[in-house]
Order: C-alpha cells, then sequence, then structure tokens
C-alpha cells in the first residue's frame, strides 16, 4: 500500500509559497509552508483510517486559509 498519496495543496494563504503535510510523531499532523513557517493546527490520529481523514481534514484547512502564523524574528 502506497503511503505517498498526492494532495491538492494550495498555494500558502500568507506568503503564497509551497505547502506540506508534515507529520510529527507518528500520531499527528499539520500542513506547513516550507517559506513562511505558516500551519494549520495539527489534527491527531490513533490509525490508519484516522490518518487519513486527519490528512484530509488538514489538506482542507490549509486550503481555507485557516493558518496559524508563526512569529519568527524578523
Ligand atoms: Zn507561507
Amino acid at each position: 500500500m502506497e503511503v505517498n498519496p498526492k494532495y491538492n495543496l494550495e498555494e500558502c494563504p500568507i506568503c503564497h509559497g509551497a505547502g506540506i503535510v508534515m507529520h510529527e510523531g507518528g500520531w499527528n499532523v499539520q500542513v506547513e509552508c516550507t517559506d513562511c513557517s505558516a500551519h494549520t493546527v495539527y489534527v491527531e490520529y490513533e490509525n490508519d483510517a484516522q490518518k487519513a481523514e486527519a490528512e484530509e481534514q488538514v489538506v482542507r484547512l490549509w486550503n481555507l486559509g485557516k493558518v496559524v502564523r508563526t512569529e519568527i524574528g524578523e
């Protein structure tokens, strides 16, 4: 089973950079911008079915522009 699905990620709502689906610790996932580090909330999962749902959910949030900006020293 392929574990590398392609998602329809829009560009970053803040800086129009590229977003990537990031898993952390094997139990949660978010979409994060590779340019400005804006990100969606984390969605947790406990199994493969939930994992797929969690990925869809963060992708949807990202595409809706529901992202959190992290303040990085400018
Ligand atoms: Zn960005």
